[in-house]
């Protein structure tokens, strides 16, 4: 019989992200589906009452919490050694988290500690012939594979938005402090560096993926560059419509090829094949020609639309809904008219 360990920390505030209870809603899945399964919630923090309080009706048997200051901040030592006490306290078989930057950078260490095994990226963790199987994407989304373990404990980061969030209500729940005792640090967490609300581009939860391409810094019909033209009309929808910023690859190698480029773009922008996948219900991409190996970082946006001079560019070979053949900086133009008419 399997138990199920939904391991997540607390963010800054003390409160769980969307992602964590996007994989507790994934860990009670797993606990019904599988017959005899027990659930613990294990949480790691520098407070840990107001996230387990958060979960206390999610139907878990358990409350495990490791907390103190040294917790409370993101650093490889101490969340593996959090980590890895909370799975042995609770014999953890199946350890269910979410693809945070924390989890992902020390649970292969917490699965290797525990002569376990992990795998990342999961997109959903389903049943498949009594036996818990992870879905995951290879090859950049083009292959979907279904993946079984005997091996155990097996850790399992659930990539954030694959679920449903977890949403019931809050109550107080009993937490069992589990003691880690901590070798001397030897890394010092001084701060965030993190650019300003208005230079952040990436919005993962935006409803609107703005895609930019290389067309935007080319030579228009009059001749010329527009680049200043070109970032302020960016600028302004992404302002106007709070939708995220993706860029294909040509744009935001400019920048390494010393060319003049939209300066807010850097390669965490990029989408595609060696970019991001991101997840979003609306793609708009304006510029860009719509190639391969960048529509296929479009895998997980549901409805694509696109503007382009070219009607023969990739988006009118079945890769978009939607293709405006007509001058991006004139729609857009128009476009953010409509939007600050709105407003
Ligand atoms: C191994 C490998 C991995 C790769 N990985 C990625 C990846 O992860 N992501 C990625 O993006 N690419 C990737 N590429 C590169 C990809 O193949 C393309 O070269 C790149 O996506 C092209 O970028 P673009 O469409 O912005 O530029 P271009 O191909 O230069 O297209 C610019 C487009 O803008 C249009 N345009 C110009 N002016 C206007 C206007 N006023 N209005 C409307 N349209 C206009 C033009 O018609 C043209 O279609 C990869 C390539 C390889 C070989």
């Amino acid at each position: 019989m399997e138990t199920i360990l939904f391991l997540a920390h607390t963010e800054p505030d003390g409160s769980l992200a969307k992602a964590a209870l996007e994989a507790l809603g994934t860990a009670l899945d797993l606990s019904r589906a599988l017959s005899g399964a027990a659930l613990v919630a294990g949480i790691v923090g520098g407070q840990v009452e107001a996230a387990a309080g958060r979960i206390a009706k999610c139907g878990a048997q358990r409350f495990l919490g490791v907390s103190g200051k040294a917790f409370s901040e993101s650093r490889y030592a101490s969340d593996a050694a959090a980590a890895e006490a909370l799975c042995r306290a609770s014999q953890a078989t199946l350890v269910i988290a979410p693809a945070t930057s924390r989890w992902s950078r020390s649970l292969a260490g917490v699965a290797q500690r525990l002569n376990g095994r992990i795998d990342t990226h999961a997109a959903s963790v389903q049943i498949a012939n009594g036996q818990p199987a992870v879905s995951r994407w290879y090859y950049r989304q083009r292959m979907e594979a279904v993946l079984q373990r005997e091996e155990r404990p097996w850790v399992i980061l659930l990539d954030p938005g694959c679920h449903e969030p977890w949403s019931g209500e809050a109550g107080s729940a009993a937490v069992e402090s589990i003691p880690v005792a901590l070798a001397a640090e030897r890394t010092t967490v001084t701060g965030f560096h993190s650019p300003s609300a208005d230079q952040q581009t990436i919005r993962p939860d935006a409803k609107l993926l703005f895609v930019a391409g290389a067309g935007w810094t080319k030579k228009q019909p009059d001749g010329r560059v527009h680049i200043a033209d070109a970032e302020k009309l960016i600028l302004n929808f992404l302002r106007l419509a709070r939708a995220s910023l993706g860029s294909s690859k040509s744009l935001v190698d400019l920048s390494g090829e010393g060319q003049t480029v939209l300066p807010f773009l850097t390669h965490l922008n990029q989408v595609g094949q060696t970019g991001s996948t991101p997840r979003h219900p609306k793609g708009l991409s304006a510029c860009c020609h719509g190639e391969e190996p960048h529509v296929v970082g479009w895998r997980f946006i549901d409805e694509r639309r696109a503007i382009n001079l070219d009607p023969n560019c990739g988006w009118a070979r079945g890769k978009a809904d939607v293709l405006y053949v007509a001058d991006a900086f004139e729609v857009m133009a128009k476009v953010n008219k409509l939007l600050a008419e709105r407003a």
